[in-house]
């Protein structure tokens, strides 16, 4: 009887131990947000364990069959499970499926383990289902990363060089013509200058969107930074479709993109550069280098404008790349040289100062206009050290001619747009004064409008510091760009340089004439000074002096000249 009462009790106790570990074991998969199905071949038995209606609306009941179970499954998943739910049908011990639940909600894991007894048959099966949203999720991000560009959501320029290394690989088969189309809009710096980077970024946007439109089998668009996309056209019949996009972009950008932010209505038009396969190049970098060259060679000329690449460009891009480098080299070495050319009061004809102007001297003797070098500086950020070079030389030179003529004449000097809005520039110039012990009366800098276009406030408080100084300000090639006599109303500006252009036909053009006199009328009642550039003939003096502007430079008067010649100049006043 003891024997009896002690094995109940031991059964007792391991039936209790076994309820706790069954209890345990449902506690620890109920917390791991995964859903268990366990099946037991023999006894023909289910079990389910942890979230389970996390991922079924069903009830597995011990009575379930199996079948049952799998239709129900499936009808909630959109791929086939089939082969992985029943893996031990090939003999497996393990499978998995993916799969995205049919309402799109979820993305799960089926993950099946079968166990075999002595002779193969499967014994027990274990099928965990995991939700895995959230990684297939970072997976589709990375993946839209790497191939999608944030701002436009169109092919970025990894994946479009990837497709189009694939379409000249079948291009090369089928012998198809491939034109590879490189565009920026004409306003867009104008915009992001004036508006601001968000308003910029939104005209990307809708320009994107547009051209988004323009994709199918045989046209890819992608955005590669900025204002520049790439629009690739597989043409298998020759049909120029290259044309025809061309000019359904032309008809959108007729009307103008609304922004949001500012709330304006924006307008544009486009430089678009053209590269083909086989004649422009065999490859896809090759293909893109050429469309870019060409759509940066024309982007001076902009308005709607298409052009195509021709061989003698890639040399000229050449060239210029030369340039570069040579005038990185003639940084290095400051093989520049500063002429000076003479400014003259046009009433008394005394000398009222001289503006500086950098000519660089290469190896082989001759000297490089800066009409062709400052541009190229200016677009890679080298006109910051060849302006205070200019700087430095130019007030160091002025110094040696005080001390020695003492003749209080102005010095000129061109400040670009670049340097200018440098944070340390005023600081430098002033510094430079000091070091050199110059009057900054007698500095004058010349700024062009391109000085004034971005961060108005800015530039005007810069002005302002300037002014405190005594250093004098002027607005040079007046007439070019979009100059406006409105402008000049708030601005601390002393003197105005009309353009050249105006003085060229001023004789001859009646309109000319009255938009100069009225522009000197007008600056002279503001209390500006003025001077008029490029006088080459007396005729134009004679007027000039007649209307009464106020300075005359010009070849007639004066070339520029080198140091030692303002010196003779000097020497004679
Ligand atoms: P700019 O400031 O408008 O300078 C006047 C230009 O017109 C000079 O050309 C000058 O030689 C030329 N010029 C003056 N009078 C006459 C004339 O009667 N007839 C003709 N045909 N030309 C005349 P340059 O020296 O070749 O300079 C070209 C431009 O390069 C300058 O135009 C200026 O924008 C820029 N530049 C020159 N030196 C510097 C500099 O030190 N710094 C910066 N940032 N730009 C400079
Ligand atoms: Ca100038
Ligand atoms: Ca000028």
């Amino acid at each position: 009887m003891d024997e009896m009462h002690y094995q109940i009790d031991l059964l007792k106790a391991m039936n209790e131990k076994l309820l706790g570990s069954e209890k345990m074991f449902r506690m620890i998969c109920g917390t791991s947000s995964n859903a268990f199905l366990f099946y037991s071949f023999s006894e023909k038995r289910f079990e389910t364990l942890g979230c389970w209606e996390r991922y079924f609306e069903f009830e597995v009941k011990n009575s379930s069959d199996f079948q049952n179970i799998l239709s129900c499954v499936k009808e909630k998943y959109s791929s086939d499970l089939e082969t992985a739910l029943f893996c031990e049908r090939t003999g497996k011990t393990s499978c998995s499926a993916e799969c995205e639940m049919a309402d799109g909600s979820k993305w799960v894991e089926f993950e099946v383990t079968i166990s075999y007894d002595d002779d193969s048959k499967p014994s027990e099966k274990i099928v965990r289902v995991r939700d895995i949203t959230k990684a297939k999720k970072q997976t589709e991000d990375l993946k839209y990363m790497a191939y999608y560009d944030a701002l436009t959501g169109l092919y970025n320029r990894n994946y479009f060089v990837r497709l189009l290394s694939e379409w000249v690989r079948k291009a090369q088969v089928e012998h198809t013509k491939i034109s590879v189309m490189c565009m920026r809009l004409d306003e867009f710096r104008k915009i992001n200058d004036s508006m601001g980077m968000i308003a910029g970024d939104e005209v990307v946007q809708l320009f994107g969107l547009f051209l988004k439109e323009l994709q199918n089998e045989d046209v890819i668009v992608s955005h590669f930074y900025e204002d520049m996309f790439f629009v690739s056209v597989y043409d298998p019949f020759g049909n120029n479709t290259a044309e025809r996009i061309f000019r359904k972009i032309c008809e959108r950008l007729e009307d103008t993109f609304y922004i949001t932010s500012g709330s304006a209505e924006i307008k544009s038009t486009i430089s678009v550069g053209v590269s083909e396969y086989p004649e422009s190049a065999r490859n896809s970098l090759e293909l893109i280098n050429c469309a870019e060259i060409v759509m940066l060679q024309k982007s001076e000329k902009g308005r709607n404008s298409i052009d195509y690449f021709e061989a003698p460009m890639l040399l000229d891009f050449m060239e210029n790349i030369q340039l570069e480098n040579q005038l990185k080299e003639a940084i290095e070495s400051e093989d520049f040289e500063l002429y000076y050319q003479p400014q003259y009061d046009s009433l008394s004809n005394k000398l009222r100062g001289v503006e500086a102007l950098i000519r660089w001297r290469k190896h082989d003797g001759k000297l490089v206009s800066p009409a062709v070098f400052i541009p190229l500086a200016e677009k890679d950020g080298m006109i910051v050290q060849i302006g205070n070079w200019v700087l430095e030389e130019g007030i160091r030179s002025f110094k040696k001619w005080y001390d020695k003529y003492k003749y209080p004449m102005m010095l000129s000097l061109n400040i670009s747009a670049i340097q200018y809005k440098r944070k340390d520039f005023v600081h430098k110039l002033l510094r430079l004064l000091e070091k050199y012990q110059v009057n900054p009366e007698l500095i004058e800098l010349e700024i062009t409008e391109s000085v004034l276009i971005d961060d108005f406030e800015s530039v005007v408080e810069k002005l302002h510091t300037l002014k405190e100084y005594g250093i004098k300000i002027s607005l040079d090639d007046f007439g070019t760009g979009f100059s406006s006599l409105s402008y000049l109303k708030g601005l601390p500006i002393d003197t105005l340089k009309i353009d050249k252009s105006f003085i060229d036909t001023v004789i001859e053009d009646n309109s000319t004439r009255v938009i100069t006199e009225s522009i000197i009328a007008m600056v002279k009642k503001l209390g500006c000074e003025t001077v008029a550039e490029g006088v080459e003939t007396q005729e134009q003096f004679e007027y000039l002096k007649g209307i009464n502007c106020d300075n005359i430079q010009g070849f007639l008067l004066g070339k520029p000249m080198p140091a030692s010649e303002v010196d003779k100049l000097l020497a004679a006043v």
